[in-house]
């Protein structure tokens, strides 16, 4: 089943012009639980990886919080997002690669505190076996495994919300101030970004924006794509939540908790306090170099 973004209530462009500038794709994934294979595109879900290459682990230092403590020694990654560029068309998938696998290491690093992530881009059809049974590692925080989903994504687009420019910020307030007296909606909360997992359009910050710069060419990178934690919360639900999962009566808050959730946090994913881990590439560079950050933690 597909999932749909209700349309925005209000036409952004035509209440302000000026963002029509600042309009961006992207593509939200809509993570729902299921039992993905190594073919399909997932959160949480197997990867398609060859037998003859080595697992990922993780040999940095991980800070000690006082609880989940890091075991020693390397931790193997965990499978976090699978993308088949069938699926994600516009990722920038390089020249010879149809398939992009994020995983990352469970455990907190700094400076942001959060785990950390790795790509990799790779062509899918693989000659010789693949790997079935990857190392996982023990004991690591529940709220850094995603549980497996297969995914349901949808274009839609964005508009600016902690990224709009200060000064554009300033112009437009009161106008933003002025339609949600008129008709309820706010421009920050319910028409500007998307909410939860998803590929482009504007990173799903939680507070000032952080954008690394290319160590290459030293550009401010793109952003590639971001895992938050929640689809939606109590504020962005009615303009964020597919029409499929809304309830028939009521509201999806009149939902006992565990079916919310499995459609509010399928992955089981809680960064910091509802925060997220925003991943960016140089698109420019060789290699595409790729950088991350995370906040609310
Ligand atoms: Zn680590
Ligand atoms: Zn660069």
């Amino acid at each position: 089943m597909a999932r749909t973004t209700p349309a925005r209530a209000v036409d952004v462009e035509a209440h302000f012009p000026e963002l029509a500038a600042y309009r961006r794709q992207a593509t939200r994934l809509h993570p729902r639980r299921g039992k993905p294979g190594v073919r399909d595109s997932s959160v949480g879900g197997p990867l398609l990886w060859p037998a003859d290459e080595p697992w990922p682990h993780c040999s940095q230092g991980h800070p000690s919080l006082g609880f989940d403590p890091p075991p020693p020694g390397p931790v193997p990654l965990v499978p976090v997002l699978q993308l088949y560029a069938s699926e994600a068309l516009d990722l920038p998938f390089p020249s010879g690669t149809n398939l992009l696998q994020l995983l990352w290491c469970p455990y907190d690093h700094e400076p942001h505190y959060a785990p950390r992530p790795e790509l990799r881009w790779r062509a899918a059809d693989i000659d010789g076996p693949l790997l079935t049974h990857p190392p996982r590692p023990t004991g690591a925080p529940e709220s850094y495994m995603p549980a497996p989903c297969v995914l349901h994504p949808e274009r839609i687009v964005e508009y600016p919300q902690w990224d709009l420019p200060q000064q554009l910020n300033e112009t437009l307030r009161e106008r933003f101030d002025r339609l949600q007296e008129e008709t309820g909606w706010s421009y920050w909360e319910d028409l500007s970004i998307a909410p939860g997992i998803k590929i482009g359009g504007y990173p799903g910050w939680t507070q000032e924006p952080d954008w690394p710069d290319c160590d290459s060419c030293g550009k401010r990178m793109d952003h590639l794509l971001t895992i938050g934690s929640a689809e939606f919360d109590g504020g962005s639900a009615r303009a964020w939540l597919p029409e499929e999962d809304r309830p028939a009566a009521g509201t999806i808050f009149d939902l006992p908790y565990e079916q919310r959730h499995a459609i509010q946090s399928a992955a089981d994913l809680m960064i910091g306090d509802m925060g997220g881990v925003y991943v960016f590439i140089c698109p420019r560079c060789p290699g595409q170099p790729y950088a991350y950050r995370s906040d609310c933690s």
